[in-house]
């Protein structure tokens, strides 16, 4: 990844459903100086609270994870901050006028469109980075996630394995450089095992999920579209454990440092991926 830390060069707009609540939010993007970061304004609320997209903004609450500023939050922001990792964008200020970021067809494609029209211009000051030095660790269960010492670059092994049930043993490893990230991950569609999807239909959550956003994995290895079940097409064989690495790549990016290390992923989802977020903050 290149040393300077990077805006973008005018502004953007986008708009659509949140996967999870089924609301029109819009997304405005405006250039932002240098070391200002990456933050939500949510310009619906009085006094227009600003919610910063970092490991100290993380809150939770039903296993869903999401940022907040006293009472101003906003969530679904995995895609969007992978998309902003990929194009090594720093310093960027997201209006948004609800409180869930739009789910475009369910990777990161509308983000990284939008974001590549309104271009990158580098500012004067360099990114601010982290090296793994020693293993970071967190784990739950069977599940694991850990950044370990490479010699150059940020590379990511996701293993994605429902023991035997739902989809075959998935494993992918990919060094992310924007080109790569882009072509090979940033397409990758959320998916969801149709046991979860009734766990959150009981929630009231997931009421944004149409036939174009996501992918349903029954335990019969059959993926169908989720409202009319017709039979869904992947856009790669292995698109789920591509897109657990978009996810990890959007989360860890919570941690708002560029990492070299690699990270060993391992059956990992939002809830360990922003632990490691945290344990990287706290190191960088
Ligand atoms: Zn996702």
């Amino acid at each position: 990844m290149d040393s300077a830390q990077k805006t973008i060069g005018r502004e953007a707009e986008c708009s659509g459903i949140g996967m999870f609540r089924g609301e029109s939010t819009s997304l405005h993007f405006k250039p932002s100086p240098l070391n200002s970061g990456i933050s939500f304004v949510r310009v619906d609320l009085p006094n227009r609270p600003r919610v910063r997209a970092h490991v100290h903004s993380l809150s939770s609450n039903y296993k869903r994870i999401f940022l907040k500023n006293n009472e101003a939050e906003v969530e679904s922001v995995e895609h969007l901050m992978a998309a902003l990792a990929g194009l090594g964008i720093d310093n960027i200020e997201i209006e948004i006028n609800g409180r869930e970021v739009p789910a475009g067809d369910g990777s990161a494609k509308l983000f990284l469109e939008v974001l590549k029209k309104a271009g990158t211009v580098e500012l004067g000051g360099k990114k601010k980075g982290f090296i793994v030095k020693t293993p970071i660790m967190v784990s739950s269960g069977d599940a694991s996630v850990m950044a370990v010492p490479c010699e150059k670059g940020l590379i990511f092994s996701y293993t994605l394995d429902f023991n035997g049930s739902f989809i075959e043993r998935q494993t992918y490893d990919i060094e992310i450089t924007e080109e790569n990230f882009c072509r090979d991950i940033a397409p990758a569609r959320t998916f969801g095992l149709s046991t979860y999807i009734e766990e959150f239909k009981r929630l009231g959550l997931g009421k944004g999920v149409t036939d174009d956003n996501s992918i349903i994995v029954h335990e019969d290895g059959k993926m169908t579209k989720p409202i009319s079940m017709k039979p869904a097409k992947l856009r790669f064989p292995d698109e789920f454990v591509r897109h657990k690495i978009l996810d990890l790549v959007g989360d860890l990016y919570l941690a708002n440092v560029v990492i070299q290390g690699r990270i060993v992923a391992n059956r990992s989802g939002h809830s360990l991926n922003v632990q490691l977020a945290e344990k990287i903050a706290q190191n960088a």
